[in-house]
């Protein structure tokens, strides 16, 4: 579904991915795990483009969108992200939220996108938020409704950047379990985390990222119970 290729990122003399050869199949649920500074974020912003990779290839459903013909938008709308730090439209309330992108860009209209948004909170338990604005909201609700704006895109894939790392303690199981059970539908994800658990709980396949390389990848199994490197053997001690 996703063919990444010869991927490269520079900021300025900054060598940021070091040559990324990957590729991510349909429902894939892939975690990218690694210390701070080695290129995961870059590395998703750099699948939706939100950086323009500075050397190789990435293509979607065999459609080369490195080139400069892509239709930024479209791919964006198939290939979601859920960021950190929620990024809600404060001056919009909940449901304002998420029928926004559909029924402006995905031109739904916006009785089908209602309906469509209620069903998906009633889902997450959400449905009594509907009318109230991002700041009357605790983070682990921000965090679920941008993930509800995400998937009433109807994306293929869904990129997450650290969810819950922006959380209380307290709110993290709510938005891990609204990810978890996203896991019965076709969706395909790719997520950074650092909730290790959770990574081998969800995960069919982990990457280790380090100084801008994939430098180990496999199953949860291999990566969490038989480390080869001895920096991926660190970094699971320093969890523990
Ligand atoms: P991670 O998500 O693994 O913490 P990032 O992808 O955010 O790592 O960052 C990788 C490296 O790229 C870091 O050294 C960071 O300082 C640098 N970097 C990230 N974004 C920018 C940017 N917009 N301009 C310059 N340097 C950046
Ligand atoms: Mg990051």
């Amino acid at each position: 579904m996703i063919k990444i290729k010869n991927l490269n990122k520079y900021f300025n003399e900054r060598h940021v991915l070091r040559n990324i050869n990957y590729n991510i199949i349909k429902k894939d649920r892939i975690a990218i795990i690694g210390p701070s500074g080695s290129g995961k974020s870059t590395f998703l912003r750099c699948l939706n483009l939100l950086e323009k990779p500075t050397s190789g290839q990435i293509y979607f459903n065999d459609a080369e969108i490195t080139n400069n013909k892509t239709d930024i938008k479209k791919v964006r709308q198939k290939m979601n992200m859920v960021f950190q730090y929620f990024n809600l439209f404060e001056n919009k309330t909940v449901l304002e939220n998420i029928i926004l992108a559909p029924t402006k860009l995905k031109k739904i209209n916006v009785k089908k996108a209602i309906e469509n948004a209620v069903v998906l909170l009633k889902r997450f338990n959400l449905e009594k938020q509907k009318d109230l604005y991002p700041k009357q909201l605790s983070g682990g609700q921000k965090q679920r409704i941008a993930i509800i704006r995400s998937i009433a895109m109807n994306p293929e894939v869904i990129l997450f950047d650290e969810p819950t790392s922006s959380l209380d303690p307290e709110m993290i199981d709510e938005v891990l379990n609204v990810i978890y059970s996203l896991t019965r539908s076709k969706i395909t994800m790719v997520f950074v985390t650092h909730e290790l658990n959770f990574a081998r709980k969800i995960a069919n396949r982990v990457v280790f990222m380090c100084n801008g390389k994939f430098l180990e990848e496999g199953t949860p199994e291999k990566i969490f119970n038989n480390p080869e490197t001895e920096r991926l053997k660190n970094f699971l001690k320093n969890f523990k």
